[in-house]
């Protein structure tokens, strides 16, 4: 579905790469994630190593992929970019180990979606730098090692629990992005207004703030939105009323929740009685792919605590009822 508030990229969004952090210490929020980070960089620098191999988890729009060319940045070494269903075959791989050098970060998003063949090409690549090729066919078949520079695999995933245990032991790193408090989605919008060239007073900074999930990519996309509507209705200036009038008018909620949320929420009060029912139950209920509400809504609804994990399925909360001014049932299990 196009959603506005969907933390993965849209075409619209191309623009971001301007407003990308460069430095650690440009970067706001996650701060354990960046004193972890800072550590393993001076730690890297000091023996005059590449980095150790890092993988990062959480839902989309936080930053990992940011976080990737900071360090890549940070280490003053190249960065190249792959995605886990791009390399389709072991000789895909091969081909972007073989142009590696000393130090080069391989971004690898979506690691999750690697193949089993190609991953197992991956192993000796990250453990010890080396490429197990095979020559020949049949019995005259043999397997040469090629040395590869020592390099970092920064992998990044949205479903840590679809990285096979192999791959994930091979990471000397593994961090996890959390959604960002208002604070720092405060300021992520102040910078990115700066930088746009678009005033805009505090009220409106934290309207834009607060509905945007707790993820910088849905931030910046709103505040392009609210710019339009100000630009046009406004003379560019956003206030809170502007932000406010703005985003009610893109049908994105106090909370952040749009048409999808606030279905899934529907579908689980209504039509399941307030649950427990399982994600793909909901999905299909409500046409939407599970993979969507895996990634996206619920981990959304569980840290605004709309929802509760059972082992049968999603149950909605109290607040989820009065979020929606719903009647909150005495025993909804009934
Ligand atoms: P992911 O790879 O997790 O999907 P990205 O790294 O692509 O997320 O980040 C999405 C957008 O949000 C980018 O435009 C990036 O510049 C911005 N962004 C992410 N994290 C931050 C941050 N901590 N501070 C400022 N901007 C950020």
């Amino acid at each position: 579905a196009d959603r506005l508030i969907t933390p993965e990229p849209r075409p619209d969004d191309r623009v971001d790469t301007a407003l990308r952090p460069r430095r650690l210490q440009e970067l706001i929020g996650q701060e354990q994630v960046k004193e972890n980070l800072s550590i393993l960089i001076d730690a890297a620098r000091k023996r005059g190593e590449a980095l150790d191999h890092v993988l990062f988890y959480g839902p989309p729009g936080l930053g990992k992929t940011t976080l990737a060319h900071v360090l890549a940045n940070e280490m003053n070494v190249s960065i190249k970019i792959t995605a886990g269903p791009a390399v389709e075959r072991p000789g895909d791989l091969a081909a972007i180990l073989t142009n590696l050098h000393a130090g080069d970060v391989l971004f690898i998003d979506e690691i999750h979606r690697l193949g089993r063949v190609v991953e197992e090409v991956l192993y000796p690549a990250m453990e010890d730098y080396a490429l197990d090729i095979i020559i020949g066919k049949g019995p005259s078949a043999r397997s040469i090692r090629l040395k590869l520079p020592r390099f970092t695999v920064i992998g990044a995933t949205t479903r840590l629990a679809l990285v096979s245990a192999p791959l994930r032991a091979r990471f000397g790193a593994v961090y996890r992005l959390e959604y960002y408090g208002l604070p720092a989605m405060m300021e992520i919008v102040r910078r990115a207004a700066e930088r746009l060239g678009v005033g805009a007073e505090e009220g409106g900074v934290r309207e834009i703030a607060r509905r945007a999930r707790g993820t910088p990519r849905v931030a910046l996309r709103l505040l392009r939105r609210v710019r339009d509507f100000a630009q046009v209705r406004a003379e560019g200036h956003i206030t809170q009323a502007v932000a406010d009038e703005a985003l009610d008018l893109l049908n994105v909620d106090p909370l952040g929740l749009d048409d999808v949320d606030r279905r899934v929420l529907r579908t689980i009060i209504e039509k399941y009685n307030g649950g427990p029912v399982g994600l793909n139950t909901i999905g299909a209920s409500i046409g939407e792919e599970p993979d969507t509400i895996m990634d996206v809504v619920e981990p959304y609804l569980l840290q605004l605590g709309f929802l509760d994990r059972t082992p049968q399925g999603r149950t909605a909360t109290r607040q989820a009822y009065e979020h929606l001014h719903l009647p909150f049932p005495e025993d909804p299990r009934q």
